[in-house]
């Protein structure tokens, strides 16, 4: 089964797959459920695959006609409903794309199955519109609802569905697959931090030159937080403002930090380190900082995040944020 296969660990989502293909108990509809880029896509195309696949041994075989058209994405039975509104998937959308199209019998496969992907866009009304054909679908019919948050579906949809969640994955597993993937070794310590197990994440940040830019000149303020003057300081800041829109972003590196000088300071154990590559300067902060003064800072991150919620300005935010986090280490 090459297709769950080449899924990284997530075992018991797969293990579930395993056991539902052998044993032919395929429910009527999958609530597939993760943030972004942890793979939902890719757990239900492998399981499609696997169910459309027309071999005899071991499927997805990948060569066979059922296989080679979905490879091409023009399997008639496997299908991708789509919504006309960019924030929302309608009642309309809903009826046209999936409750009646599902009364056609599959084309050459003795399945049909309907991969919705950003089902969390559902409204209630489309919910309720999908809900007769989730209890009553024809023997062929499989839905997959791909959904950032599966809580918020109806819970008569929820109970009648099966609900899998795609978890993120090891470090040590990332970072082997980045490797593999032929990524720059020197950026990846880098994007395993930054992207917490997620696949997509990393591969995303992996082809932007920003990205590695953005972290590099954060990384050498966080660095020097206490030892350059606030003029340069200031001008580092400055610096930061074409990165206004990651904003979120800086703030969750800069919380990782402080979060290992915190874990360094309590454990000593190196191995437990986001920033494993940056031991030296963590010790050193570790030493530098009081218990308080670190928690004092990672206060101050959740408060800068509420003042940029509160629209106010960017560069005054990060100047508050900057200014605790030197006093923090007794720098004024
Ligand atoms: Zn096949």
């Amino acid at each position: 089964m090459a297709g769950l296969e080449s899924i990284l660990e997530n075992e018991e989502v797969k293990e579930y797959f395993r056991r539902a293909l052998e044993s032919g108990r395929i429910s009527h509809c999958y609530i597939i459920g993760g943030e972004d880029g942890l793979g939902k896509m890719t757990l239900a195309k492998a399981a499609a695959q696997t169910l459309i696949c027309e071999a005899p041994g071991e499927k997805p075989c990948g060569s066979c006609p059922a296989c080679t058209r979905f490879l091409a994405g023009s399997h008639p039975d496997v299908l991708y409903p789509k919504h006309a509104k960019p924030t929302v998937f309608g009642v309309d959308d809903v009826r046209d794309g999936i409750v009646r199209d599902m009364l056609i019998k599959p084309y050459s496969s003795p399945y049909k199955i309907y991969i919705v992907d950003e089902a969390e866009k559902l409204s209630v009304q489309a919910q309720n519109a999908l809900l007769k054909t989730i209890e009553e679908p024809p023997a062929y019919g499989i839905l997959m609802l791909l959904a950032t948050n599966p809580a918020a579906f109806l819970e008569t949809i929820r109970s009648r569905s099966v609900i899998l969640t795609m978890k993120p994955v090891s470090n040590p597993v990332l970072e082997r697959y980045l490797k593999e993937q032929g990524i720059d070794e020197q950026k990846i310590p880098s994007l395993v931090r930054f992207s917490q197990g997620n696949i997509g994440k990393a591969l995303k940040l992996a082809q932007s030159e920003r990205f590695s830019e953005m972290t590099g000149r954060i990384m050498e303020l966080l660095k020097r937080s206490d030892s350059m003057s606030f003029g340069s300081l200031l001008e580092g800041i400055g610096e930061l403002e074409e990165y206004k829109l990651e904003i979120m972003d800086i703030l969750s590196f800069i919380r990782m930090w402080y979060r290992d000088i915190l874990l360094f300071k309590a454990t000593s154990d190196p191995n437990l380190l986001i920033f494993g590559d940056e031991f030296s300067s963590i010790r050193k902060f570790s030493q530098k900082y009081s218990y308080n003064g670190i928690e004092h800072i990672l206060k101050e991150i959740d408060v800068t995040e509420r003042r940029l919620d509160a629209n106010v300005n960017y560069s005054l935010s990060l100047e508050l944020l900057w200014i605790a986090i030197r006093e923090a280490a007794g720098v004024h």
